[in-house]
C-alpha cells in the first residue's frame, strides 16, 4: 500500500488546509498518489498579499544585498540536493515518466538554481558618466515585484526552475500555480525554502485548476507580472487578460521543432539525436523534435534504421530504472494523441511503426502509446502542423538547403530546431535562417544554463535562463542627477 500524499496550500511560510481537494492518480497504473488543495480566488488573494508584503517591505528580501539572496538560495540548493531522490520519485510518479528522467530533471533544476543564485551577486547596471561634470546618470535594474508563475505538467520542476531562482535572485517574490496534475514537487520545494531561511511570503504556492486559480492570479491587481509556461492557446488568453492591467508577461509556449538531417551528417549521431528528440518525456516536450526533415538521397535508409532503433525502446513503469518511455499524462491526452495518429493515416501519411495504445499486461492499466513514425508527410497535413505532444514523428524529405530551411520554418511555432551536417558553412547558414529561439547543431535537447531559452513567433514572448532570463524579472530605471558643479564651457581663448 502506497502512502498517499496530502497537501494544503503553502502561503506565507505555512500550510493552509483546504476544504476541497483534487486527487491525482498514477497515469501509469491508476494508483492514487496525492491530494491537492482545490483552491480559488480567496486563497490566491491570501498568497498575493503575503508575496506583496514580502516584496514591499524592502528589509525582507527585495532590497537585500544581492549576495545575501545568493547565500539564501545556496542554502536552499543544499536541501534540494539532500532531497533529490524523493523529489525525483514524486516527479516520475505524477508525470508518468521513467525515474531516471525524473532524476535528470531534478538535477537540471538544481543546476539552473546554482547559476541563477550566482547572478544575484552582480545584477547589471550602467553609469552614464560622460554627460558633463554637472550630470550623472544611473541606469539601474530593480526587481519587477510580485510574480505569478503558472506552470505545466510535463516538466513540473524544470519549467518552474527556469523562472523561480531567477526571479528570486532578482529580488522578486512569487505566487506559483503548478499544474493540478503534478503539484507535489512545487509544494515540497517551497517548504524547503523556509527550512533554508528564505523569508516567509517570498515563495507561495496555490494549487487548483487553471480556470479558478490561474484566472484569479492573472486578474489580481497585486501581481506585477505573469510568467507562464504552457500551451499557446492558454498563453494567448493570459496575454490578453494581462494587457487589461498592462501586467508584464513572460510566455513559454508550444513548439513544433524540426530536426534537419543532411546527407553529409554523422548518421549514427543523427539517429541518436532524432530518436531521443521524439521519444524523450513520451514526446510531451515543447522542444520535441517532432518533425524529421531528411535529405531525400538518404531518407529510406535513415528511416529504416530509425524504425529499428525505435523497436528497441524500453517502455516501462515510472519506477523501472531501465525504462526509456513512460505513460502519457492522462486518458484524455492519450485520446488526443491517438486522434492525431488517425489524422495522419487519413491524410495519407505512411505509418512505419507504432500508432497504437499499448494494452498488453501491465500497460493496459495506464496510458501508454508506443513510439510512432510516419513517413511521406507533407506540410499540409495536420501532423506536420500541430503540436501532438506524444511520441509521434513526422518525416518529410527535401532536396536542397533552401527547401530544408523553408520546410523547417513553415510553422507558426519557433521554439527550437536541430540540424545535422559536417559542413560548417552549411551549419552556420542554416542556423542563421531558422526562425527559432534555439538551434542545435549536431546534437538535440542539449544546452547549458547560461544560454537563454524561448520562442520566436507563437512559441512565446521573452526568454528564460541566462542573464536574459534574470533581466525579464527586472524593470529598468533611469536616475538622472544634477550635481553642484559648474558646467565646463569651451575655453574663451580665441576672441
Ligand atoms: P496548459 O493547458 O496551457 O496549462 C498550463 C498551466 O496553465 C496549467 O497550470 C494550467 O492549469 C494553467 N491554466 C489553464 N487554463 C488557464 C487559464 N485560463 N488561466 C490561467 N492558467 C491556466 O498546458 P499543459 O497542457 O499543462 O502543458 C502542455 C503545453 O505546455 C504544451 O503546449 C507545451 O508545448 C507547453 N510547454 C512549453 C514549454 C516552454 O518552455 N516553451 C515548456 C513545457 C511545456 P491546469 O492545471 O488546470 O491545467
Ligand atoms: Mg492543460
Amino acid at each position: 500500500m502506497m502512502n498517499v500524499r496530502e497537501y494544503g496550500n503553502w502561503i506565507n511560510g505555512a500550510w493552509l488546509k483546504a476544504s476541497a481537494m483534487v486527487e491525482r492518480t498514477s497515469p501509469a497504473n491508476g494508483v492514487l498518489l496525492a491530494r491537492f488543495a482545490d483552491s480559488g480566488e480567496e486563497e490566491v488573494d491570501l498568497a498575493v498579499k503575503a508575496a506583496r508584503r514580502a516584496f514591499d517591505d524592502r528589509s525582507i528580501w527585495s532590497a537585500l544585498p544581492g549576495g545575501e539572496r545568493a547565500k539564501a538560495i545556496g542554502r536552499w540548493i543544499e536541501l534540494l540536493v539532500r532531497d533529490i531522490d524523493k523529489l525525483a520519485k514524486m516527479e516520475a510518479e505524477e508525470v508518468g515518466k521513467p525515474i531516471r528522467f525524473g532524476k535528470g530533471e531534478t538535477e537540471w533544476s538544481i543546476e539552473l538554481a546554482r547559476y541563477a543564485a550566482a547572478l544575484a551577486w552582480q545584477i547589471p547596471s550602467d553609469l552614464v558618466n560622460n554627460a558633463g561634470d554637472a550630470n550623472l546618470g544611473m541606469v539601474v535594474r530593480e526587481p519587477r515585484g510580485v510574480i505569478g508563475m503558472i506552470t505545466p505538467w510535463n516538466f513540473p520542476l524544470v519549467t518552474l526552475f527556469q523562472k523561480l531562482p531567477f526571479a528570486l535572485a532578482a529580488g522578486c517574490t512569487v505566487v506559483i500555480k503548478p499544474s493540478e496534475l503534478t503539484s507535489s514537487t512545487t509544494l515540497e520545494i517551497a517548504a524547503l525554502a523556509k527550512e533554508a531561511g528564505i523569508p516567509d511570503g517570498v515563495i507561495n504556492v496555490v494549487t487548483g485548476s487553471g480556470k479558478a486559480v490561474g484566472e484569479a492570479l492573472t486578474g489580481h491587481h497585486g501581481v506585477d507580472m505573469i510568467s507562464f509556461t504552457g500551451s499557446t492557446a492558454v498563453g494567448k488568453h493570459i496575454a490578453a487578460r494581462a494587457a487589461e492591467q498592462m501586467k508584464r508577461v513572460g510566455l513559454e509556449l508550444g513548439g513544433k521543432a524540426a530536426n534537419v538531417v543532411f546527407a553529409d551528417a554523422d548518421i549514427d549521431a543523427a539517429l541518436d539525436g532524432v530518436l531521443l528528440g521524439y521519444i524523450l518525456n513520451q514526446g510531451e516536450e515543447c522542444v520535441q523534435g517532432t518533425r524529421l526533415l531528411i535529405e531525400e538521397s538518404i531518407a529510406n535508409e535513415f528511416v529504416a534504421k530509425l524504425v529499428e532503433r525505435s523497436k528497441k525502446i524500453r517502455i516501462g513503469l515510472p519506477e523501472d530504472p531501465e525504462a526509456d518511455l513512460g505513460a502519457l499524462i492522462h486518458e484524455q491526452h492519450m485520446e488526443k494523441v491517438l486522434s492525431y495518429i488517425q489524422s495522419g493515416l487519413k491524410e495519407g501519411a505512411k505509418l512505419e511503426i507504432g500508432g497504437k495504445r499499448l494494452t498488453d499486461s501491465e500497460f493496459g492499466k495506464g496510458f501508454y502509446v508506443g513510439p510512432t513514425i510516419f513517413s511521406n508527410v507533407t506540410p499540409n497535413m495536420t501532423i506536420f502542423r500541430e503540436e501532438i505532444f506524444g511520441p509521434v514523428l513526422a518525416v518529410t524529405t527535401f532536396r536542397t538547403v533552401a527547401e530544408a530551411i523553408e520546410l523547417a520554418n513553415d510553422t507558426n511555432y519557433g521554439l527550437g530546431n536541430g540540424l545535422w551536417t559536417k559542413d560548417i558553412d552549411k551549419a552556420i547558414q542554416v542556423s542563421r535562417e531558422l526562425k527559432s529561439g534555439t538551434v542545435s547543431v549536431n546534437t538535440f535537447l542539449e544546452t547549458v544554463v547560461q544560454m537563454p531559452f524561448g520562442g520566436y513567433k507563437e512559441s512565446g514572448i521573452g526568454r528564460e535562463n541566462g542573464m536574459d532570463g534574470l533581466l525579464e524579472f527586472t524593470e529598468v530605471k533611469s536616475i538622472f542627477i544634477k550635481l553642484g558643479k559648474r558646467p565646463h564651457t569651451l575655453p574663451h581663448t580665441v576672441n
